[in-house]
């Protein structure tokens, strides 16, 4: 085939021999063999054409150059129309395009992770900012800042998880430390590095040795509120939980404070809210006493103030712990704690949004 000569009669007649050989050809091989005959590199018809520019007389190296490629373009074209046919026909074996499309399964937040998220979205509207801390700490921004020095009873109140090593370059060495029992070690942390006055929320895990049982878990979350600045009183205080726990359950509730202790706290008080299941009537959720606890809350003792440098005349300041199961147990009426954290799909999908 190599002998015959170019002229735009033998281009016409290659290009159609090319497709009716493609057309007869049976397998891909077959076909591979029909092209390398025109394309092959060494013995292709269109290669023998391009050797002969070199050897032809100069006034006809030009039009035998342009017969070449032409014979070459229009090559190349059929061949790559069949190479696009026998991908198709490759990708489609085993697949029945006549079957519906699978919808990918789309995944949500966890109902932990959804209270968390609309507390932080409260808080923030009201102008506190949320911050995050180290969950493994030292006993002084856990206790000692906190108004709780070492033979201070309250520290025995908190079983603590005490790790062996201390943190590296940052706690003292005589400094024990421990996986956080509260978050408000990052109250410690956050008043260390900034002045008054201050609005902060701290969400996060804190750890306590306790067995996992209906109520309790060794690992929870919790989150932390802090305001610091002049003038700030326990009324404020109030309104600020108020307005929280109307954005979260329902706009009737009301708060109640109830006197308690805590060491970083002075009034220190238990929040209850009034049910908003049955408005105080008395039923399973309230346990029929019309009232449901969700956390303790105070305002900041002068002795926390000064651990942080801060002016314990000038400024006054409330913070509060909120559990955040205890919010979504609430929220979404579950009764074991448990559930939250199986990661059974069963249960996790009860919670789109
Ligand atoms: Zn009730």
């Amino acid at each position: 085939m190599t002998d015959i000569l170019p002229s735009s009669d033998s281009v016409r007649q290659l290009v159609a021999q090319f497709d009716a050989e493609l057309a007869q050809a049976k397998s891909t091989r077959d076909r591979q063999t029909v092209r390398d005959r025109f394309l092959g590199r060494k013995s292709g018809v269109v290669a023998a054409w391009m050797q002969m520019i070199a050897t032809a007389p100069p006034d006809q190296k030009k039009q035998i150059g342009r017969w070449a490629n032409e014979l070459k373009k229009a090559i190349e074209e059929i061949w790559l129309g069949y190479q696009q046919a026998e991908a198709v026909v490759v990708g489609l074996q085993g697949i029945d395009v006549t079957l519906p499309g699978r919808a990918p399964r789309l995944g949500h937040r966890h109902p932990l992770t959804l209270v968390r998220d609309r507390l932080e979205e409260i808080f923030t509207r009201m102008g506190f900012a949320v911050v995050e801390g180290p969950e493994v700490e030292d006993e002084w921004h856990c206790f000692d800042a906190l108004n709780m020095p070492a033979e201070h009873p309250a520290r025995d109140m908190q079983d603590t998880l005490y790790l062996a090593s201390p943190i590296p370059g940052d706690s003292p060495a005589d400094h024990r430390t421990l996986l956080r029992t509260h978050t408000s070690s990052m109250q410690i942390r956050y008043m260390q590095a900034h002045a008054p006055p201050i609005r902060i929320v701290v969400p996060g895990r804190v750890y306590r040795r306790d067995d996992l049982d209906l109520t309790h878990s060794p690992a929870f979350g919790q989150i932390e509120g802090l305001a610091v600045g002049e003038g700030l009183s326990l009324a404020d205080l109030k309104g600020t939980l108020l307005a929280f726990a109307r954005q979260m359950f329902s706009p009737t509730v009301r708060v109640r404070f109830r006197p308690s202790f805590f060491p970083y706290t002075e009034p220190s008080a238990e929040i209850d809210l009034s049910c908003w299941q049955c408005e105080g009537a008395g039923c399973a959720m309230c346990k029929k006493t019309g009232w449901i606890e969700i956390g303790g809350c105070g305002m900041v003792h002068p002795a926390v103030f000064e651990a942080v440098g801060y002016d314990a005349e000038r400024n006054t300041g409330f913070a509060w712990g909120i559990g955040i199961e205890r919010i979504a147990i609430l929220r979404y009426q579950v009764e074991d704690i448990r559930l939250f954290y199986e990661n059974d799909l069963r249960f996790l999908e009860q919670f789109p949004y």
